[in-house]
């Protein structure tokens, strides 16, 4: 039996996952850092919830220690072997975690970037099951993601690449986290995507995710939010067409919280794609990822 484990922003959920990729049962916790600014107090305390995590599961489902076969860890930032590094949102630059597991735990403990962990989730059980050269996009606060082709996922050797999300697409556009301008990421997130819906249509700014949904729902005929979300979409569009001009993908799956717009937005996506296509024959599915949350951590212990 292997551990997956899904380290977020500001959460971090661990999963216990059987030999045919299927999620038996999952324990999640938020990582509230607001208040720590010692870097070392935030790397105890990842492995304080791990530890609280992994127990639960045990005991939830009479596993023991030596039950585990092995534990694989998706997270954000570029990890390089057993170190996390670069975690923008848990101010960790370098923490090797992978090994303080291997102590702890006595087991192979692999860790890889989550936008790949999902991409390979997605691949091997979910939405892209059926395509050898495909794309996994995950659109949330960042943008997360994989490249397979010739269903061999792309692994270049410094960092695990493919950053779409810091691909530019307006040199002289909005500024992005990473100092530079016009990066993809500030246009196609999600975050973006609702702090400026509650500008645009005067919503609280407390307003939560869901009501901003609704209200595009119920109004989507109207002009203003028609134009809203065209124009958010144009954006994400011509990422999107880079992407596909590049690596020929025969699909893109979304995941994140994009995926919840997926029956409104892939149908306009589509449609602007098809102009913006070198090879006007290549045909391209957009589709929605399956797995959505568990995806990482499934993916996580297939690495
Ligand atoms: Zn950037």
């Amino acid at each position: 039996m292997k551990i997956g484990i899904d380290i977020g922003g500001s959460h971090i959920a661990s999963g216990l996952v059987d030999k045919n990729g299927k999620l038996i049962s999952k324990e999640s916790r938020d990582i509230n850092i607001s208040k720590i600014n010692d870097e070392k107090r935030v790397e105890s305390l990842i492995i304080e919830i791990i530890d609280n995590e992994i127990n639960i599961l045990l005991e939830k489902n009479d596993f023991t220690r030596g039950d585990i076969s092995k534990i694989g860890i998706a997270v954000p930032g570029s990890p390089k072997d057993t170190k996390i590094r670069n975690l923008v949102n848990l101010h960790i630059k370098e923490f090797d975690l992978g090994n303080k597991l291997k102590e702890k735990y006595n087991v192979n403990v692999k860790i890889k970037n989550d936008g790949k962990c999902a991409g390979i989730a997605e691949k091997k059980y979910g939405s892209l099951k059926k395509y050898s050269d495909c794309v996994f996009l995950c659109i949330g606060t960042g943008v997360g993601s994989s490249v397979f082709l010739d269903d061999e996922l792309l692994e270049p050797k410094q960092n695990p690449g493919f950053e779409f999300g810091h691909m530019v697409i307006d040199k002289e556009g909005r500024k992005c986290n990473c100092g530079k301008n016009g990066c993809f990421e500030t246009y196609a997130s999600m975050k973006r995507f609702k702090a400026e819906a509650i500008s645009a249509f005067d919503m609280s700014i407390e307003t939560e995710a869901e009501e901003v949904q609704k209200y595009i729902r119920e109004n989507i005929n109207k002009k203003n939010v028609k134009d809203f979300v065209d124009e958010y979409l144009t954006n994400v569009s011509i990422g999107l067409s880079n992407i596909i001009n590049i690596f020929e993908p025969q699909a893109i799956s979304f995941g994140g919280s994009f995926s919840y717009y997926c029956d409104i937005f892939l149908p306009i996506l589509k449609e602007k794609i098809e102009k913006l296509k070198f090879n006007k024959d290549t045909k391209v599915d957009l589709i929605t990822a399956k797995l959505k949350n568990d995806a990482g951590i499934i993916g996580a212990t297939e690495i």
